[in-house]
């Protein structure tokens, strides 16, 4: 793991954070433990190689930059609706000298129109509800790839609501795996999404399905 590399991105975000809001989280051991750490968790369910992963909502990068760190082979696409947001993440992309790492300024219901199940793996930290996550993501993951959602520790009731949406997503509930203060909900991708999803942007969270 490259520690330089993971200081710089966090010296950034400090920096760029004095001008824009993009973290309620500045100090820096406090950055390495709820953003760096955080983000990582997922690298005890899985072994990312060269997959393509989508990180949905990004933000300022999480959990997406700190897995790119991680794991160099992947090929990342973060997908974020904040513009100033998007212009950190090209500058990180830019300052840490990361290759196959692209951000993108749009919706995820308008980026699943031209790149339908087109990725091994969906991530996504902290955006919306289980049941309208679950159409911002599972569009674009391949048949026999995973969509993860990094959610809080209590988590048993919004998995339970999100039963339908994920089934009728073709999605399957593989695993809620527990850590302190985090689950990680993991669901396979076992049948081709219904072309209807993902409906136009907002309609996920106006009628959850
Ligand atoms: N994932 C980051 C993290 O955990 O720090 C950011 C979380 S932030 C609370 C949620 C982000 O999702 C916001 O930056 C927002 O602009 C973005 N977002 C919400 N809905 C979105 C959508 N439909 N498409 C793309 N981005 C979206």
């Amino acid at each position: 793991m490259n520690v330089e590399l993971f200081n710089k991105y966090s010296a950034e975000l400090i920096a760029w954070n004095k001008k824009f809001n993009l973290t309620s989280i500045t100090d820096p051991v406090e950055i390495k433990k709820k953003h760096f750490e955080d983000s990582l968790l997922i690298l005890q369910s899985l072994h990312l190689s060269i997959e393509s992963v989508v990180d949905i909502g990004a933000g300022a990068g999480f959990p997406g930059i700190p897995l790119k760190l991680a794991c160099p082979n992947i090929k990342l696409t973060l997908i974020e609706a904040t513009k100033k947001k998007v212009e950190f993440l090209q500058h990180i992309i830019k300052t840490l000298g990361l290759t196959e790492a692209e951000a993108v300024w749009t919706r995820a219901e308008e980026f699943a129109k031209d790149h339908r199940e087109a990725f091994d793996l969906a991530v996504a930290r902290a955006v919306a509800d289980l049941r309208v996550l679950s159409e911002l993501c599972l569009p674009l993951v391949k048949v026999g790839g995973f969509f993860i959602a990094y959610k809080e520790e209590k988590i048993e009731t919004e998995v339970a609501q999100a039963d339908k949406a994920i089934e009728t997503l073709g999605g399957r509930l593989k695993e809620v795996r527990k850590f302190p203060a985090r689950s990680l909900v993991i669901i396979e991708k076992t049948s081709p999404t219904p072309a209807k999803y993902p409906r136009r942007p907002g309609m996920a969270k106006k009628r959850p399905l």
